[in-house]
C-alpha cells in the first residue's frame, strides 16, 4: 500500500487535529503518501481531496475542531453515492484510509468495504461522547468533561452566592458519560442520564431534605436525553412541585465540543492516529483502534457498531454518596 487517505466524519471533536496530525506524520515517516478528505464521506464523493504534506498539519496539535472539517452524508447511504467514492479512490490510487468518527462512520465503512474489498479502512474513535465499544476512552471525550467542568464549577459560585438550585443540561442524546464525570468532578447533588430510569420523587426528596436542613444552592447535571427531559422539563416539574425552590437552568451546548485539547486527548490521539497508519500497512482492516487498559486495542468494527460501552455503576454511586 503506497498511498492512504484520511477524513473527519460524523460529529466533530476536539483532538481530531491531532489525530490528523498523527496520521501525516506516521505515514510520511513510513514512506507512503497520504491525502486528506474534506467533509468525510460527503467530500470523498465530491471529490474534494488533497495531497497532505509533513507541515500541512504544521501548529493544528493544539486546535480544536477538526482542519478537514466534519459532515454527514445522505448520499453515501446508497450505492450509487459509494460508487461514486469508490471511482474517485481508484483515480487517485488510494488503498487505505484511516476514518476518524463515530459509530455511524464505522457502519458506512463496512458497508463500502463489503462492496469493495480491495479498499482498507481503519477506524479511529472521535466522538465527545464516549459511548463507542472498544476503547476507554474516545477522542473529545476528555476535553469535552473538563469543558462542562469548568463551565459547572462557575455555575456553582453563582448558585451559592443566591442559594439557588441549578438544572445544568450537557451533551449525551444516548449517552450519559459527559454529565457522569462532570457531575462527580464537580460535586454535584445529583445526576440524571438515559441510562439510568429517572425517578423525579427520589429526586425531590432528596432536594427538599437539603432545603430542609439550611442546604439551598444545588447543582444538578442533566444529560440531554435523559428519559423525564431536558434540564427546562425537568426544572419545571420540580418547580410545580416546590415552588419554595428558587430555579435556574443553563444548557451548555456546543460550547462543549469545541476548545483546545487536554493533554490527555492529544497524548490519546496522537497515539491511536499512529497505530492506524501501522495496522494499515501492517494489512488490518474493518477494525477500530481503540485503548483499553492503557494497551491497543483492534475491535472489528461489527461488534463496535452492536455495542455502547456501558456505564460503570460506581460511578452512579459516587454522586449520590458523596453528594
Ligand atoms: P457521531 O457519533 O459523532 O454522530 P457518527 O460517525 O456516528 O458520529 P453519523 O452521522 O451517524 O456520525 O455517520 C457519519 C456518516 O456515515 C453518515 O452521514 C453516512 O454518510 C455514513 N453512514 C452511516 N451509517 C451508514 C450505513 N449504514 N451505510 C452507509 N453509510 C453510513
Amino acid at each position: 500500500m503506497q498511498r492512504i487517505a484520511v477524513f473527519t466524519s460524523g460529529g466533530d471533536a476536539p483532538g481530531m487535529n491531532a489525530c490528523i496530525r498523527a496520521v501525516v506524520r506516521t505515514a510520511i515517516a513510513l514512506g507512503k503518501e497520504v491525502y486528506g478528505i474534506r467533509r468525510g464521506y460527503a467530500g470523498l464523493i465530491e471529490e474534494d481531496l488533497f495531497r497532505m504534506e509533513k507541515h500541512t498539519v504544521s501548529n493544528i496539535i493544539q486546535l480544536g475542531g477538526t482542519i478537514l472539517q466534519s459532515a454527514r452524508s445522505t448520499e453515501f447511504l446508497k450505492p450509487e453515492g459509494r460508487r461514486k467514492a469508490y471511482e474517485v479512490l481508484k483515480k487517485y490510487g488510494i488503498e487505505g484510509i484511516v476514518a476518524i468518527g463515530g459509530d455511524g462512520t464505522f457502519r458506512g465503512a463496512r458497508v463500502f468495504m463489503e462492496e469493495y474489498p480491495d479498499i482498507a479502512i481503519v477506524g479511529i474513535p472521535g466522538t465527545i461522547d464516549n459511548d463507542l465499544y472498544g476503547t476507554d476512552f474516545t477522542i473529545g471525550y476528555d476535553t469535552a468533561i473538563n469543558t462542562a467542568m469548568n463551565a459547572i464549577d462557575n455555575i456553582k459560585d453563582t448558585a451559592n452566592a443566591h442559594n439557588r438550585l441549578f438544572f445544568i443540561e450537557v451533551m449525551g442524546r444516548d449517552a450519559g458519560f459527559i454529565a457522569l464525570r462532570s457531575a462527580i468532578a464537580t460535586g454535584a447533588e445529583a445526576v440524571l442520564i438515559p441510562e439510568e430510569k429517572t425517578d423525579m420523587d427520589e429526586l425531590i426528596r432528596m432536594l427538599e431534605y437539603n432545603y430542609h436542613h439550611k442546604k439551598r444552592a444545588s447543582i444538578v447535571v442533566v444529560a440531554e436525553g435523559d428519559d423525564a427531559g431536558g434540564a427546562f422539563q425537568i426544572a419545571d416539574q420540580v418547580k410545580a412541585r416546590c415552588p419554595q425552590f428558587d430555579i435556574r437552568c443553563t444548557v451548555l451546548g456546543h460550547v462543549q465540543r469545541g476548545g483546545r485539547p487536554t493533554c490527555m486527548e492529544r497524548v490519546l490521539a496522537s497515539r491511536l492516529g499512529m497505530e492506524g497508519v501501522r495496522a494499515l500497512l501492517a494489512g488490518t482492516k474493518s477494525v477500530m483502534v481503540g485503548e483499553v487498559h492503557r494497551q491497543i486495542v483492534f475491535t472489528p468494527f461489527e461488534q463496535a457498531t452492536k455495542h455502547h460501552q456501558k456505564i460503570n455503576p460506581v460511578l452512579i454511586e459516587m454522586v449520590e454518596l458523596l453528594a
